[in-house]
């Protein structure tokens, strides 16, 4: 942490500034320039950062050197980290492919779904079971009874299930029959819900919340990875704009920026970004030509009927054909999509 004084800081101020600084067990490294005075705080940042440094008098600027989230950075870890979803690995090179409709619905639709994402290269199958909704009049999701109908459809066809946990209370429970944890953009900064799935020890996916900072998102994910949980597993879904031409705005340059600043991985869901089906395909391929580690993308076989964001929905034989090109770019830049477990943990 660098202090930079104002110029018109007095002798007595900068003793001040730096008595402050051993009294919080710190070393202070003083430097007079011509017109300034630096000091430089030796010992660990992280532990400094919540000290109202700014407030000492004749402290103009408080430039922190090291990033304010410790786990999640590329200098604690410096190879990318690889998440394990019940033998689905997604990271370093491994590519996961989360289709699934937005909520779990009718049994028939849910099996009729799978195989056919399943079919088309999918290898984590997903639906809302607990569902955040604008409106409280909206669908809110069949609770236990489609937690059990997703882990029963996983079971059927191999793949790993993911799914929405909205409420600390529930992460026992949603944990039982998930084998990834989804955290939404809503609930990105619920804390008392990220220490929990950080205590859960599942996979967990953490979307980027609609108004967050890259900084946002990495400082949540701290927080799970604080609890020992180091599962992690970041999405950028879109972020508020001014224009209503798509549902959200895409922002591609998170990915390699993310994956500058942290070993975490990160997928893309050109769904929730776009909202738009006939924009789904293209951004899907750019967040992987991005270096995206998976793709997210929402699937129904009649979007009409779908009880939540069915005017985003591709239909199956549509998610076929972009599985198909997204394995033709994977191939190009020499990643695999992960292949489905052998037998379900
Ligand atoms: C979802 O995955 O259906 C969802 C609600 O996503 P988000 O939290 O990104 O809006
Ligand atoms: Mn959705």
């Amino acid at each position: 942490m660098i202090l930079i004084l104002e110029s018109s800081a007095t002798d007595d101020q900068v003793q001040h500034v730096v008595d402050r600084v051993e009294v919080l067990g710190f070393k202070a490294h003083l430097s007079r320039g011509t017109f300034r005075t630096i000091i430089g705080i030796i010992g660990d940042e992280q532990k400094l950062s919540a000290e109202p440094l700014s407030a000492i008098p004749g402290v103009a600027s408080v430039v922190p050197v090291l990033p304010p989230y410790k786990l999640a950075s590329r200098d604690a870890h410096p190879e990318p980290s690889i998440v394990d979803v019940s033998g689905v690995k997604i990271g370093g090179g491994h590519l996961g492919m989360i289709a699934g409709p937005c909520s779990v619905e009718d049994s028939d639709r849910m099996y009729r779904i799978a195989e056919k994402v399943r079919a088309s290269g999918a290898n984590l199958f997903r639906g809302g079971a607990y569902k955040p909704r604008t409106s409280p009049y909206a669908f809110q999701g069949m609770g236990e009874d489609g937690l059990k109908l997703l882990r029963d459809v996983g079971e059927k066809f191999g793949m790993p299930v993911v799914t929405e946990v909205t409420d600390p209370r529930l992460v026992g429970l949603v944990g039982e029959y998930a084998d990834m944890l989804q955290v939404g953009a809503r609930n990105m900064q619920n804390f008392a819900l990220l220490t929990e799935v950080g205590k859960s020890q599942r996979p967990v996916l953490l979307k980027r919340g609609m108004s967050a900072t890259i900084t946002d998102l990495l400082m949540c994910a701290e927080y799970i990875l604080s609890q020992g949980n180091m599962n992690v597993v970041l999405c950028e879904r879109g972020i508020k704009s001014f224009d209503p031409a798509t549902r959200n705005l895409f922002d591609v340059a998170a990915v390699p920026l993310v994956h500058q600043l942290s070993h975490l991985p990160i997928i893309v869901d050109p769904s929730h970004a776009t909202g738009r089906p006939d924009l789904i395909p293209a951004c899907a391929m750019a967040g992987l030509a991005a270096g995206a580690d998976g793709v997210h993308v929402e699937v129904h076989d009649c979007p009409e009927e779908a009880k939540s964001d069915g005017p985003q929905a591709l239909l199956p034989e549509q998610y076929d054909e972009l599985a198909s090109q997204l394995k033709q770019l994977a191939a190009v830049l020499n990643k695999t999509i992960s292949p489905l477990p052998e037998t379900l943990a």
